[in-house]
């Protein structure tokens, strides 16, 4: 038995997907210890968007390493820091008129959604949070009671006071707008729906199915939060750092959330995790809330390079283009696939194949084809395409090429698509 069956967790996931013993990695390519070859198409769940090893953020790592740069500092002032908030504010917050103060979490995902629903409650001295059907926020206690999917939960955990699911744009059907149904649950006083500190939303549930919310239903939201003095939060986790084109998720509908969570990609490949807040938010007391590994320094360099990448468009018009490539193929592999549908924006899509565990045999099928590609939805029935953003354009067609033939091997051969077949 190998070391990892013998010693490693039952919980271990992604190892059992991708059985391969991975060694070697870069841009959008990963290599076993048989040098063995698989395009990338899951970038580390949204943390590649840089692809891996991206030259840049590798030389100027090695670069502060041989310079005995600090490396944990918890959150004392170092240069590292320093450089990744000018950066920051300069880059992406003063060229978009966002002024939000930067909170160092720890530096997972996870611990950024903590921090804000935390914050939310202290703020607004109001313990309710409302999140939305499908929502995937991490899996600490305080951001899986804001998560939808039940596979992650378990009675035992006690953890579901204080939060409150609404449906998210489209879960009613096109001809529902859930923004008025929330409206209705707000106004009436025995709609037994406490009035909540903050909602927290993706603007692309990535996750939960790579579902997209309109821009309206974003900006009648962030209307809806103004109105009842609800605070909004985004979770920009995985749909952030370019994954959609602009920087930030939520610039395409013009919002301008209360908070933003940040982490997988910040760290151009590094754990990392912040929560941007709207100064007058920034209510804590020195030292409130704290964590060991806030100051995660290396990732602060690797953070900084990796913004210069926002240092013009061309990232954000690359996304564009790659995306619509994307798009293209994937309409003419659902074409081949009658009752599936796409969705999707800029370099997120998934193929719901509506079939319980479809998108899994797909992605068995492309692993043996040299390709790592991810499932999502509750029901592993939506394929997750999310490449690095920087990935050449051959290589993105070469692994588009290779999902055309899983599909052909696995779901279509096998006719399970009935026409309007649902889940
Ligand atoms: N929020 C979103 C939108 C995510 O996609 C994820 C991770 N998939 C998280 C939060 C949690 O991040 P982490 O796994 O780093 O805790």
């Amino acid at each position: 038995m190998r070391i990892f069956e013998r010693r490693e967790s039952e919980v271990r996931g992604y190892i059992r997907s991708f059985p391969a013993i991975f060694d070697t990695a870069k841009g959008a390519l990963l290599y076993d210890e048989q040098g063995k070859r698989y395009v990338d198409f899951f970038s580390g769940a949204g943390t590649l968007n840089y692809g891996h090893n991206n030259p840049d953020i590798t030389g100027a790592l090695i670069a502060y390493l041989e310079g005995h740069g600090v490396i944990h500092g918890l959150d004392k002032a170092t240069v590292a820091k320093r450089n990744f908030l000018q950066k920051l504010e300069d880059t992406i917050l003063l060229p978009r008129h966002l002024d939000y103060k930067v909170q160092f979490t720890g530096p997972t995902g996870t611990n950024a959604v903590e921090t804000a629903l935390k914050l939310a409650r202290l703020v607004k001295q109001r313990s309710s949070i409302l999140a939305f059907t499908n929502a995937y926020h991490g899996l600490t206690m305080g951001a899986l009671a804001v998560t939808g999917n039940s596979f992650y939960r378990d009675e035992s955990y006690g953890i579901r006071a204080n939060t409150a699911f609404m449906p998210y744009d489209g879960y009613l059907g096109p001809e529902v707008d859930t923004i008025d149904y929330l409206r209705r649950y707000l106004e009436d006083g025995s709609s037994g729906l406490d009035l909540p500190a903050a909602a927290i939303v993706e603007t692309v549930q990535a996750e939960g199915g790579v579902n997209v919310a309109r821009d309206e239903w974003l900006q009648d939201l962030e209307h809806l939060c103004r109105e009842f003095d609800i605070l909004l939060i985004v979770d920009d986790i995985q749909a952030g750092n370019g994954r959609t084109g602009p920087f930030f998720s939520f610039e395409r509908a013009g919002i301008t959330p209360d908070m933003v969570t940040m982490s997988k990609s910040i760290g151009g490949g590094l754990p990392l995790a912040l929560l941007l807040m709207r100064p007058e938010l920034d209510q804590w007391q020195p030292g409130e809330h704290t964590g060991t590994f806030r100051g995660n320094n290396l990732a602060f360099v690797a953070a900084t390079e990796a913004l210069r990448y926002w240092d013009n468009d061309k990232l954000s018009d690359a996304v564009l283009f790659k995306g619509a490539i994307m798009k293209e193929a994937l309409e003419s592999m659902l074409e081949k696939s009658p009752g599936c549908e796409l969705r999707g924006c800029g370099m997120i899509w998934g193929l719901d194949l509506k079939k319980n565990g479809a998108a899994k045999e797909v992605s068995k099928a492309a692993f043996e084809k040299g390709m790592l590609i991810e499932t999502s939805g509750c029901d592993s029935q939506v394929l997750k395409l999310l490449p690095p953003l920087t990935i050449e354009e051959p290589l993105l067609k070469e692994g588009l090429n290779i999902i055309d033939e899983a599909l052909e091997e696995t779901v279509r051969s096998k006719t399970v698509f009935a026409v309007g077949s649902a889940l």
